[in-house]
């Protein structure tokens, strides 16, 4: 426990590692782990970069998106997320595919102003002085501006209590725009400063970007719904009831969506995209009447079953660790080298997809079925089970009273001993 970590991020990789063992008490064998995933080119990226961390990587296929058949890359550490979506998008296929929206791609930053005394005055200079605002944004990073985007548009809020929020609408083209953003954002603010005469609180981004929606439709005769002794039309009734208790029930609306960000998520990690940006949009978005609601919705009307999921998905292509993580290159090659907007299709249409995939398991046969035969999959492999071993053990556990990690130790340890009486 004496280890020193003090300059620790100004220390080379080997000497970090060491500390590290040290101070953990690792063995050589641990120890040896982080070199197993080490990526030079990854301390480049993060801070104390010490090894990567392994995530699968699958694709999920079956897609067919404004007509053109996709490939869809995903990352998730949780089985089932893409056997669901290959599912979903196998049903939506048979009726002609996803159809998707972008509306304008813009992302949007504030410069917060505080202790106003006059808010209402402050909001009416600024106003006035929008347009030589956007030209000061646009000449800290004019390179964006000659690629066709800059900055469009100031609106200005009170928020009360003396506060006001100046939003910079910037189109970032083919990036996701933070820190372009954040650069111009502190520029404006100091403009502001002189013209008001106030420090601003703080310049950011905000991730509620609702200027960057992305929109999934689905439209389903109801007979591809037909599950087991379920008719069609039986279970599009029961999607669209539990649509429905998705806008109702902030419980339930929770976990609709966490289904669908399974969806988003996966494909954004595999794109180099900021995942933790597309979370906290979503949630704000699906909040944005009051009410945390479903991200999705579903109806029908006995024929015909129609799904629409609109979020905040401001991806990009270009930008943050996309050009420095090979595998994220390789995964926008298998996308077919999408431009930002097309990209947030196919996000948005993968969460479309496995939205469907979802609530039709869950208004039938439930999650576990489908769900329990994967889980089962990593439960055999955390107890030690090799690939030889698993089809024997999961058979097995398929049948026991209890699919917990003892049993399947139990189990294999029982396999292990007839072999070796063998
Ligand atoms: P970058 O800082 O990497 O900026 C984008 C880069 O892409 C620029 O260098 C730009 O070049 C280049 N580029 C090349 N071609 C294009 C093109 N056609 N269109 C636009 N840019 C192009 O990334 P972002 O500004 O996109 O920010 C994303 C990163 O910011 C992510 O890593 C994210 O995690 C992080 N972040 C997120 C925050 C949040 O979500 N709240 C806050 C802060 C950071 P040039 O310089 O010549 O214009």
């Amino acid at each position: 426990m004496t280890a020193d970590f003090r300059h620790f991020y100004q220390k080379s990789w080997a000497e970090r590692t060491a500390i590290v063992a040290d101070y953990s008490a690792l063995t050589p064998a641990e120890t040896a782990r982080f070199k197993t995933y080490y990526l030079p080119q990854h301390s480049e990226i993060i801070e104390n970069y010490l090894t990567d961390y392994p995530l699968p990587m699958g694709l999920a296929v079956n897609f067919v998106i404004d007509d053109q058949p996709r490939i869809i890359p995903m990352v998730t550490e949780e089985p089932s997320v893409i056997a669901a979506a290959s599912n979903g998008a196998k049903i939506v296929k048979r009726a002609g595919g996803f159809h998707t929206t972008v509306t304008r791609r813009e992302m949007i930053g504030q410069i917060v102003l505080e202790q106003l005394t006059e808010p209402a005055k402050t909001a009416a200079l600024i106003e006035q002085h929008a347009a030589d605002l956007l030209v000061v944004a646009d000449d800290a990073h004019p390179s964006l501006k000659r690629r066709g985007g800059g900055a469009k548009q100031l609106r200005v809020r009170q928020l009360g209590q003396g506060y006001l929020s100046v939003d910079l609408f910037v189109d970032v083209q083919a990036a996701m725009g933070a820190n372009m953003l954040n650069t111009m954002l502190e520029a404006v603010a100091k403009s502001i400063g002189v013209l008001t005469k106030t420090n601003a609180l703080m310049s950011i981004l905000s991730n509620y970007a609702t200027a960057s929606l992305a929109t999934a439709t689905c439209e389903l005769p109801v007979a591809l719904l037909q599950a087991g002794r379920y008719s069609g039309a039986l279970v599009a009734q029961k999607m669209a009831a539990a649509s429905t208790v998705a806008q109702l029930d902030p419980y339930r609306a929770a976990t609709h969506n966490k289904g669908i960000m399974n969806g988003i998520d996966a494909v954004a990690i595999a794109t180099g995209n900021d995942w933790r940006a597309l979370e906290s949009g979503a949630h704000a978005y699906a909040a944005r009447d009051g009410q945390y609601r479903g991200l999705s919705t579903w109806t029908t009307d006995g024929k015909t079953l129609t799904g629409q999921l609109t979020l905040p998905l401001p991806v990009g292509v270009v930008g943050g660790s996309i050009k420095i993580n090979d595998v994220a290159q390789l995964n926008h090659k298998l996308l077919g080298q999408p431009t930002a907007p097309t990209l947030a299709r196919i996000i948005a249409a993968t969460g479309l997809a496995q939205n469907l995939a979802a609530l039709r398991a869950l208004v039938t046969t439930g999650i576990q079925q489908g769900h329990m035969h994967l889980q089962l999959k990593s439960l055999a492999m955390a107890a030690g089970a090799t690939p030889a071993e698993l089809p024997t053990i999961l058979q097995q556990l398929e049948q026991a009273p209890h699919q917990d990690l003892t049993t399947t130790q139990q189990l294999i340890a029982a396999l292990r001993q007839t072999k070796d009486e063998n």
